[in-house]
Parts: C-alpha cells; structure tokens; sequence
C-alpha cells in the first residue's frame, strides 16, 4: 500500500484511573504533529470502561466493539477493573475483550531512556515482543471460560498454554523488527524447568531463525535473564519471550531505563494496531494530574509509526519521529513528572512538549 491520503481515522478509548488524563495529552501531541506533516485527524472517541459501565451499562459495548471493526487504530487508555462493581469483575478486561476480538498476538514494548541521566541503565534500547495471547494469562489462553480455577477453596490451578503457530507468529514478528534494528533476538524461555510449553516455545522461535540467517540469535533463560538485563542491558536488542515473562521483563526493562511511566507499547496484528501505555490505570495517583503522560503519547507515537509502514506514508513516520524527539528534549531540559524525580504536573509536561514539537 503507499500513502494513507489526507486524513487519519483514530479511535479513543479513555480507559480508567489516569487514563482520562494522559489519553487526551496524547491526542493533542499526536495532533499536532500530524497536523505539522499536513495530515488531518478523524479522532473516534468510543464509551469503554468504568464510565461505559454507567452510561451503558457494559465495560465493552457492543456499539464501540462495532466501531472498531471499522477501523485500524486506536488509543486504548489503562483499565482498573479490580475498581468495578462486583458482577463486572468476574468479566474478561476490557482490554482483552479487544485484544481478543482483533487477535493482537504481539505486543511490542521498547526500553530506551528519554534521559540517561534519570535511567538506571542509561544505554537500555531494546525491544520485547511479547506473546499477547496464550500462556498463563486465564483471561486470554481459553475459547471459553477461565485457565484459572479452584477444585476446592484451597486449591488453585492455572493452564498455561503455549501454541506452536502463536510462537512462530510473534517469532517472526521479532525477527523483523530485528532487521529494523541491530539484527539480533534473544528468545528468552524456561525451558530446563518448563520443558514441554517453554520448551515448545524456544523450538518454535529457533526454527523461525533460521528463516532470518542475517539475524543472530541466542537464547536465555528468563531468571537468568532478569539478572543480565540489570548488568548489561546493553548487550540486547529485541527480545522474544511468552505472556507472562514479557510481562514482568518488560516493566523491570522500563524501570531500568526511567519509569513504568515512560514505557510505551503497542497491541498489534497483521491488519489493526492498539496504542496502549505499558503501565496501568495508577488509580493511587488518579485525579492529582501527577501521571507521566509519557508513555501513552509515545505508545501513540508508535502507532502512528505502525500506520506509516502499514500505508507506506512517510508523513506518519516524520510525526512518530517528531513526537518523540519533543519528549527527549522536554525530559532533557529537566521537565520530569513526579515518578522521574521532578516536580512538573501532568498538564505542565504536555504543554512543555507541545511547545517543543
Ligand atoms: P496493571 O496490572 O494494570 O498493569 P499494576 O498493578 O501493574 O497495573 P500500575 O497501575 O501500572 O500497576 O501502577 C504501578 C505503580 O506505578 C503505581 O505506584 C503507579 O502510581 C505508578 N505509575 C503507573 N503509571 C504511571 C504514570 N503514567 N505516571 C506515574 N506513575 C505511574
């Protein structure tokens, strides 16, 4: 495809907590870039969440879900439905009702530090492409019903379930951006304990490699892992690994280089990409515009980037790399949040870096 024509159609969904704070700071930043690339904005604004719980009367309405289907991107802001009332909570997530319905496998979440001199490991700049749909995670390895469940009130079990296409397909998914990058994957497993489903999922991705002879691939085990990422960092660059291990790797990879509050990320699938902050809905800072709108306007960022290599159009590519530039420079003129070490309120940080971009 070359080229998405004048206008972009973006859906926003708000999300819960600080979501309503930080998804509009990104709107308004991504706006503008466009807009300084000559692209217009279509922003779809969908009921989703705590407020769609009240206004009708579902967390996922069947109205927004059918909206999506209309449209490639949105902005998904966090979701704290532990908060919602009881008969909701034993629901799927909203965000997996998404992530599920569009069958977005891959999760991508970079760490690179916006500052150095705020980063514990000021030359992080990896990638990990996480599996987004099976392992352990009940609320998205099942057709129907939970892999999680209790024979008894005192025994507790999980299914963990690891696919060998799901693994191939965010393999490959991994060797790409590796090509992008500095052409090396670190598929990263557990495989000497976990021998069958970790151990099918390190197969998997090492068949995968030898279809990318140009990329060097190794592997690690995940606790091993954890350990390397804090002494040397530097030494990777996109990473590959199951549901769960991503999870945790990718916050402790954000915390090295910053704050949960810069780590972005986005959901995605061959055909429809989700912008979505790695963190969550930070319901202890909620309402005190103290949130780092950070990763959500560089989740957005990398969207628009998604979109520019969907469409072939290098005006999305010239915003994605404007917007994050201006929040390089805003961090590094010593505009920080509250979790950085500063004392900027969310709406001085988004003014700071509107004004740079
Ligand atoms: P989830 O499971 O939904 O990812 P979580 O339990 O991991 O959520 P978060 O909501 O991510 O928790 O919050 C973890 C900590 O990080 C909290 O102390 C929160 O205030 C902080 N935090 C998260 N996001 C931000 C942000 N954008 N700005 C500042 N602090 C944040």
């Amino acid at each position: 495809m070359s080229g998405i024509g004048a206008s972009v159609r973006i859906g926003v969904l708000d999300g819960d907590g600080i979501g309503p704070e930080i998804v509009p700071v990104a709107v308004s930043v991504a706006s503008k870039a466009l807009r300084r690339n000559g692209l217009d904005v279509d922003w779809v604004a969908l009921p989703f969440g705590r407020s769609a719980i009240d206004s009708h009367g579902s967390a996922a309405p069947q109205e927004t879900l059918t909206a999506l289907d209309e449209l490639d991107t949105w902005i998904l802001g966090p979701h704290d439905s532990a908060s919602y009332p009881s008969e909701f909570r034993g629901q799927l997530t909203p965000g997996a009702v998404i992530r599920k319905r569009y069958n977005l496998f891959a999760n991508l979440r970079p760490a690179k530090a916006l500052d150095a001199a705020r980063a514990t490991t000021p030359d992080i700049d990896l990638l990990i492409a996480r599996e987004n749909s099976e392992g352990l995670y009940a609320d998205r390895n099942m057709a129907v019903g939970s892999g999680e469940f209790m024979p008894t009130p005192d025994v507790a079990l999980a299914v963990g379930v690891i696919t060998r296409a799901a693994s191939e397909r965010i393999a490959r998914e991994a060797f790409t951006w590796a090509r992008r990058r500095r052409g090396k994957v670190t598929v990263v497993h557990k495989a000497n304990v976990l021998t069958m489903t970790t151990g099918l999922f390190r197969d998997a991705c090492l068949d995968v490699a030898a279809e990318f002879p140009d990329v060097e691939v190794s592997q690690e085990h995940v606790d091993a892992m954890a350990a390397h990422l804090v002494r040397r960092a530097a030494d990777f660059d996109v990473v590959v690994t199951e549901n769960l291990f991503g999870d945790i790797l990718s916050d402790l990879a954000a915390e090295l280089a910053g704050s949960l509050g810069t780590a972005a990320s986005i959901n995605c699938s061959a055909t429809k990409a989700m912008a979505q902050a790695a963190h969550g809905a930070a319901p202890d800072i909620a309402g005190h515009d103290v949130a780092n709108p950070a990763a959500m306007i560089s989740s957005t960022a990398m969207l628009l980037a998604w979109q520019a290599q969907h469409y072939g159009d290098e005006r999305l590519m010239t915003a994605a790399a404007q917007i994050d530039s201006a929040l390089i420079a805003t961090v590094s003129a010593g505009v920080a949040t509250r979790d950085l070490g500063g004392t900027a309120s969310t709406s001085d940080f988004a003014a700071e870096v509107l004004r740079r971009l």
